[in-house]
């Protein structure tokens, strides 16, 4: 069990964290998202012990984390942003060596080394320097290094910033596993598909400060439901597009010119596509493309922040994109 209430960190003028209420019960896990700067790091720095909080207070693993650092840190695991590993020696010897710091003896920590490499998918490099390693492999063994004591509370800063899609969906993979094991964690990341896919709980925060949370569908729920996006053929037809795309909607509708797009709230999913296709076919629109698009975590950051996310995982999200123009067009053509 994670929890801090009211994490205050100053640097001279500027609020890291002001206030920061949090909680994550155990064996869940908490995506704390944010953009550059929100004070992600901070937090996590604060909860392992490795920084001081000007204000507030912290208890991890049911041990206050200014009070009782090192009962904290013996139950904890934490993988940074900077892969902290030696690259001198190989992925075994890293690993036997944090098994050594912990106190598991030469033997155990031996054994645990090898398990650690076959479960991260090391095994071959397990015997070679860290330093020919990819930014994948290094940032597996990271983590294994994390798991060498077994903690049941772990802290993962941006486990995948950096890395490519495959490398990404490898350590997904990981994560979702030791998830299923039971552990509580704290993950932070600037990537909305990450939260999305690995989060139970998502918090955003932006300036130091908790601005929403909830489950990924909370929050997107928050900014809305389903919306019907409709791109005509020429100008002159916009205006009757939108004005059966508004009796449809029974609701104000956006148009872009520049774009000759019409986005339109809806309920009643691919129903409400489907009749909207009718309508504008019997009005002898020609539509472009057509999209039934629900929220996503980008809409909701977006709102919430007034920013893009810095960096997203390469996906757009749950959009249907019927890109294949025949099918929608050619019947609204016909
Ligand atoms: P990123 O995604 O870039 O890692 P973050 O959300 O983790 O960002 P933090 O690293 O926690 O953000 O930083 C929060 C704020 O505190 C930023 O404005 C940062 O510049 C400032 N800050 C952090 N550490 C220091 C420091 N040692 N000295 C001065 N300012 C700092």
């Amino acid at each position: 069990m994670i929890r801090a209430t009211g994490l205050v960190k100053k640097y001279g003028a500027v609020h890291a964290l002001d206030g920061l209420d949090l909680a994550v019960p155990e064996g869940t896990v908490l995506g704390l998202l944010g953009p550059n700067g929100a004070g992600k790091t901070t937090a996590v720095r604060i909860l392992t012990t490795l920084l001081q909080a000007d204000g507030g207070h912290a208890e991890v693993a049911g041990f206050d984390v200014a009070e009782r650092p090192g009962e904290v840190r013996a139950r904890i695991g934490l993988s940074g942003q900077y892969a902290a590993v030696d690259e001198y020696l190989t992925g075994y010897e890293n690993l036997d060596m944090v098994g050594r710091l912990y106190g598991l003896g030469g033997r155990t920590s031996r054994e645990r080394a090898r398990e650690l490499l076959r479960r991260f998918d090391l095994v071959d490099a397990g015997d070679r320097p860290v330093k020919t390693y990819s930014g994948g492999m290094r940032r597996r063994l990271d983590l294994a290094g994390a798991l060498v004591a077994e903690p049941r509370v772990l802290f993962l800063d941006e486990p995948t910033t950096g890395l490519d899609p495959r490398s990404r969906a490898d350590m997904w993979d990981v994560i979702v596993e030791l998830v299923s094991g039971g552990v509580t964690l704290l993950l932070t990341t600037q990537y909305l598909e990450e939260a999305d896919r690995l989060a139970d709980k998502i918090m955003v925060i932006d300036h130091g400060r908790a601005i929403a949370q909830g489950t990924a569908d909370e929050l997107k729920a928050q900014v809305g439901g389903e919306r019907v996006e409709v791109v005509v053929g020429r100008a002159d037809e916009l205006a009757r597009a939108e004005s059966i795309l508004a009796e449809l909607a029974g609701a104000a509708v956006t148009v872009e010119p520049h774009t000759r797009q019409i986005t339109a709230p809806v309920q009643g999913g691919a129903r409400v596509l489907t009749e909207a296709l009718r309508r504008l076919d019997a009005a002898g629109v020609v539509v472009l493309d057509v999209a039934l698009r629900r929220p996503t975590l980008d809409d909701v950051f977006l709102t919430l922040t007034g920013h893009a996310a810095e960096d997203s995982a390469g996906d757009a999200g749950d959009s249907e994109r019927l890109e294949d123009a025949d099918q929608p067009s050619a019947a609204a053509r016909s």
